[in-house]
């Protein structure tokens, strides 16, 4: 007989509707007919990893491949502890900044519990809290940023942790430290408030917030940085949290040794030591990029949304879906929108001035 799945699986998994990750470039290239593909729908970083970091990757002694890492990432830890000025046992590091989202949740939430979020951000707090049985409370932006009054509003006592996205991707609106710490004074510690930095090492502006020096004024708040994106590292998996001690002693119970591998932490704390001003050649490509695309789009006549970050949203007369079809035939890969509540919208990661020109040569195309 087959398993009855009706009664065998919870009904917030069986009503889940999963995310369909996009094909290997080789298999999208055949089917698209392509001869190249600049990928523009990951917020990647063109220049890739650091040199130091680099260096790591090629040199792992590959017998290392036998041997199971540090369970719990230990010199990383100790590597990013010393770069905030925090203890070691204040970190936690996942597979992927992803990974430590889960974290989170499964260490404050049961059913009947909700957390808070905006409608129009990263998805993957709203997707773990729902096939977990726990409600998202999706409050809608408000002039493209997180609504810090309606998200007040909407707590309850069932509400445990709060996800802000600073500078929130897709939008790359921000809060500013006043912002946040208003914000965070209106919590009064009542609930856990994550804010997430995958896009710190992008931000330039001066009122910018680091939410690592928020943790001792604030011990209900929890900060998740990444070596996706401005390290290049995405394809190695891995990023952390950072909190107050008892916060992270929490946290850790939740998490399952040996998630992270022994390359990708490695490469992690060369990332974090290499003296080859990546970061700032990083930000200098993404600024040059920034500004021809928002001249070339606007001259298109098309409305965009630019804040922080390495990507823009523009909004194209059309289908966003139809779009990425087309464009794809050209050779370039760019995020459709629709996913993110944003109908008829495409996000473009900021990359090198070539692929840069192919997009916007591929649009022309498509637009006329
Ligand atoms: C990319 C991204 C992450 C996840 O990064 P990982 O690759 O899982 O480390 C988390 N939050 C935001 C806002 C992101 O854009």
């Amino acid at each position: 007989m087959k398993p009855n799945l009706d009664i065998l699986v919870p009904a917030c998994v069986r009503e889940f509707e999963p995310y369909i990750p996009s094909k290997p470039d080789a298999e999208l290239m055949k089917l698209y007919g392509c001869a190249r593909l600049f990928r523009l729908n990951n917020n990647e970083n063109p220049l890739g990893p650091p040199p130091a970091a680099q260096k790591v990757i090629r040199r792992f002694p590959p017998p290392k491949g036998a041997v199971y890492p540090s369970g719990d990432s230990y010199c990383l830890r100790r590597e990013i502890a010393a770069l905030h000025n925090i203890d070691t046992e204040q970190i936690l590091v996942g597979n992927g900044a992803n990974e430590v989202i889960s974290f989170v949740i499964k260490a404050f939430c049961e059913k009947g519990d909700n957390i808070i979020t905006a409608d129009k951000t990263f998805a993957v707090y709203e997707w773990v809290a729902t096939f977990s049985g726990i409600e998202a409370r999706v409050i809608p932006l408000i002039r493209e940023g997180f609504d810090d009054q309606a998200m007040l509003s909407a707590i309850d006592d069932h509400t445990k942790i709060i996800f802000v996205c600073n500078p929130n991707n897709p939008t790359g609106t921000y809060w500013s430290k006043q912002t946040l710490t208003d914000f965070l004074d209106a919590v009064d510690g009542k609930q856990i408030v994550v804010i997430d930095e995958a896009y710190f090492e992008f931000v330039e502006a001066e009122d910018f917030p680091n939410g690592m020096t928020l943790l001792d004024q604030y011990p209900n708040v929890v900060v998740f940085r990444t070596f996706s994106k401005m390290y290049g590292l995405a394809g190695l998996r891995i990023g952390y949290l950072a909190g107050d001690l008892n916060i992270v002693d929490m946290i850790r119970r939740t998490c399952v040794v040996y998630s992270v591998n022994g390359i990708a932490q490695e490469a992690a704390c060369a990332a974090l030591r290499d003296d080859t001003n990546h970061i700032q050649r990083t930000r200098d490509l993404i600024r040059e990029s920034k500004e021809f695309l928002r001249a070339e789009l606007s001259s298109l006549g098309l409305p965009l949304i630019v804040g922080e970050g390495n990507f823009i949203i523009a909004r194209l007369p059309g289908s966003d879906t139809l779009a990425y079809r087309q464009l794809m035939r050209e050779g370039v890969m760019i995020r459709p929108m629709t996913g993110f509540r944003y109908p008829n919208h495409i996000r473009i990661t900021l990359a090198q001035m070539e692929a840069m020109e192919a997009f916007v040569g591929a649009l022309k195309k498509i637009l006329h």
